[in-house]
């Protein structure tokens, strides 16, 4: 089994529910265990400033699948959450992106691992630290380190 981590995003079409959801799914997909899941989080977006707020949040699952079918499950759960796309750093229903595959570094046509903005986001890095305090990146990097390069600013945890 490989320990992955996947950063979980809405700002569309009742947020909460829609990250909700895909942990649902997540919780419930074949060759996948769903280990930990962190608390939501709520910031501004990201470019375009005329757009809901994100819900945000981190999972750690373990699963038997190479990163290229998690990739594909991850893509499956967001066409079922009709995501829609409409410009870049736009609104959309549900981002799922996988952050990191165990300890591996990948490079291909289709994916980027370890994420390739996972390490300036604040809405990835405060939830994944929450669930994984003592986790270090491919190239050693503890994400403590990170996490005091990249203030929290808006982003506020909360529980419901
Ligand atoms: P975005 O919607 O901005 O998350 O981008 C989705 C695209 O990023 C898809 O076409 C994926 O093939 C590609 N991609 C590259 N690396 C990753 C990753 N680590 N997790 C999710 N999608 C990725």
């Amino acid at each position: 089994m490989i320990e992955c981590y996947i950063g979980l995003g809405s700002n569309l079409q009742n947020p909460i529910q829609q990250v909700q959801s895909a942990v649902n799914y997540l919780s419930n997909w074949k060759n996948l265990k769903l280990i930990k899941v962190s608390s939501l989080y709520r910031g501004a977006p990201l470019g375009p400033s005329d757009q809901p707020d994100f819900i945000n949040a981190a999972a750690y699952i373990r699963t038997t699948m190479t990163a290229i079918q998690l990739l594909n499950q991850l893509q499956t759960i967001e066409q079922i959450h009709k995501r829609e796309r409409i410009k870049h750093w736009g609104p959309r229903t549900l981002d799922l992106d996988l952050l990191l595959y165990g300890n591996q570094t990948i490079l291909s046509a289709r994916l980027q691992v370890p994420h390739k903005e996972m390490r300036q986001r604040n809405f990835v890095l405060y939830p994944l630290f929450e669930i994984a305090p003592q986790l270090h990146l491919p190239d050693g990097q503890p994400l403590k380190d990170l996490l005091s390069d990249c203030p929290m600013g808006t982003l506020e945890r909360f529980i419901i």
